[in-house]
């Protein structure tokens, strides 16, 4: 990994050092969140399901109407490029583009704008990072976000409060529930585990239809294992044996401890265990 500040970043079709990279302060994505976003984890220098993401940053722009004329190859040979310029083994690559630049007005000009693309990398643990190992604290909290969690966009407010709010208040993180059902946590999606069932929230428009959430459904299901997507009520989470969360730059973390309750014995459990091996052997196995 090259030192901090000899990084690249990538705007707008030239690479930049992080010192020298800049936008407009009139890009809408600065003036008013108008933009979207993507992380991908890097290990071993690949990007782990780089498709899937591409897929969803180009779902996220249709839905702005955002202007999209990216090519899938020309994408990914970019995030390559900065991944090995950057000399980063392990974390993650992330992608924003906005409308572009334009005199500050809540009417925007559809098509008429250029987007501005922004890419950086930083250095993470992923494989072994301990929380994965030691399990994390959660606390629950209103979501008070837009109706649109669907979207990846970088209105990201609501989350960076309630991620603030739970380490406030000792703990790693929040889940944020609406009308007395689990939602999602500031960054992750939710599992539980309640008499053998593995259950999820269904995907609606309350809550991202995480990558890792997705790939973990497919691979459980490779291997027997089913998983329910449905509503699931806070005093079912309550309930349950085992919980975890997982997120592109987490992968499967497990949660011991909600709202200064033990989850099952307060101690990672078994299942989770099996669930982070599975996904971890079938990341691998699909990386070059
Ligand atoms: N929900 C929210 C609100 C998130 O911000 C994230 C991470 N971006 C996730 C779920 C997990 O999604 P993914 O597995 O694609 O990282």
């Amino acid at each position: 990994m090259l030192e901090t500040n000899s990084q690249k970043v990538y705007v707008n079709g030239q690479f930049f050092s992080k010192k020298e990279a800049s936008i407009s302060v009139f890009d809408r994505g600065f003036l008013f969140s108008d933009s979207v976003y993507e992380v991908s984890a890097v290990i071993g220098g690949d990007l782990v399901d780089w498709q899937e993401h591409f897929a969803r940053l180009i779902r996220s722009m249709d839905k702005l109407n955002l202007v999209n004329n990216f090519q899938e190859e020309d994408f990914y040979k970019i995030q390559k490029k900065l991944i090995k310029e950057n000399e980063l083994n392990e974390g993650l690559c992330y992608v924003q583009v906005t409308r572009g630049v334009a005199e500050r007005d809540f009417n925007f000009a559809t098509n008429s704008l250029s987007p501005t693309v922004v890419i950086f990398t930083q250095e993470k643990l992923i494989l072994s990072n301990p929380a994965s190992k030691k399990g994390i604290k959660i606390i629950t909290v209103p979501d008070d976000r837009w109706r649109r969690r669907d979207i990846k966009t970088t209105q990201l407010l609501a989350q960076s409060l309630a991620k603030t709010y739970a380490i406030q208040k000792g703990v790693d993180d929040s889940l944020l529930v609406q009308d007395g059902f689990i939602n999602e946590c500031s960054s992750s999606n939710v599992f539980i585990i309640k008499e053998k069932n593995i259950i999820t929230p269904n995907l609606s428009n309350d809550i991202l239809g995480g990558i890792t959430r997705s790939s973990l459904i497919k691979f459980c299901k490779k291997n027997n294992i089913e998983i329910k997507e449905q509503k699931i009520s806070v005093d079912d989470m309550m309930g349950a044996q085992e919980v975890f969360l997982t997120s592109s730059t987490g992968f499967v973390l497990p949660v011991i401890d909600i709202d200064g309750r033990q989850v099952g014995n307060g101690l990672v459990g078994d299942k989770v265990k099996e669930i982070q091996r599975i996904y971890i052997e079938q990341i691998k196995s699909k990386l070059s």
